[in-house]
């Protein structure tokens, strides 16, 4: 499981309805300590569900030290699952995106990041998993706009926003930069609410990579 960002019993709850018990959840794995990727933390841990996060965030779960994920170090999740983490930029101590293999596919998951230095070339992903948060064109005139008005409250939220997420444009450079020739899928994640349209989104990732592009619902399901 990746990310556990919403109330533990939602998760049990959307999970009996794709008929999947908690119980049979072999790891949980979060990329940093937002709560948007990690509130239900702890009742992972008190449920016993082998959790995998950085240092900070099992330290404020009480989660196993031992299931301490670092840049670069690689480790098994289950018995053919392996998993990869590297650093990204983010506003969150220790943030990382993951390369995760079974003995079939190859994913790369990528959530909250401005961007990541990791080259990455040498993998052959099979599904790619990335944030594309905002598009710069509409931000800039937003902030732009924020400025004009001294919307003083805007004007930080922009500059956290430049600071701490990924760009369409971002996005884009970032996937050319992959081996996706045999990529079934890339599954865009985190959109922003006001400054993110869903079809130019898709349209201009599957332009750049030639790739079946789907965006992610914040309520689950994608379209
Ligand atoms: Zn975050
Ligand atoms: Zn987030």
């Amino acid at each position: 499981m990746l990310e556990v960002g919403i109330p533990f019993k939602e998760i049990m709850y959307k999970g009996l309805n794709q008929g999947i018990k908690m119980s049979e959840i072999d790891a949980a794995v979060v990329t940093h300590g937002h709560g948007d990727h990690c509130c239900a933390a702890k009742d992972f841990v008190s449920h016993r569900i082998p959790f995998y996060a950085n240092e900070d965030v099992l330290s404020k779960c009480g989660g196993n030290p031992k299931n301490r994920l670092v840049h670069n170090e690689m480790r098994y999740l289950a018995k053919d699952t392996l998993i990869i983490p590297f650093n990204v930029e983010h506003d969150a101590p220790n943030s990382l995106g993951f390369v995760i293999c079974t003995d079939k596919e190859t994913l790369l998951f990528v959530n909250d990041c401005k961007f990541f230095k990791a080259d990455l070339s040498d993998y052959k992903f099979d599904y790619v998993c990335i944030e594309a948060n905002y598009d710069g064109q509409q931000m800039h005139f937003a902030y732009e706009d924020a400025k004009q008005k001294n919307d003083y409250q805007n004007i930080a939220r922009y500059e956290r926003l430049f600071d701490s997420h990924m760009s369409l444009a971002h996005c884009r450079d970032h996937l050319k930069k992959l081996n996706l020739s045999q990529c079934k899928a890339i599954f865009l994640m985190h959109l922003s609410d006001r400054h993110a349209n869903e079809n130019k989104f898709k349209e201009t990732i599957f332009e750049a990579t030639g790739i079946n592009t789907y965006v992610c619902k914040k309520n689950g399901g994608i379209v």
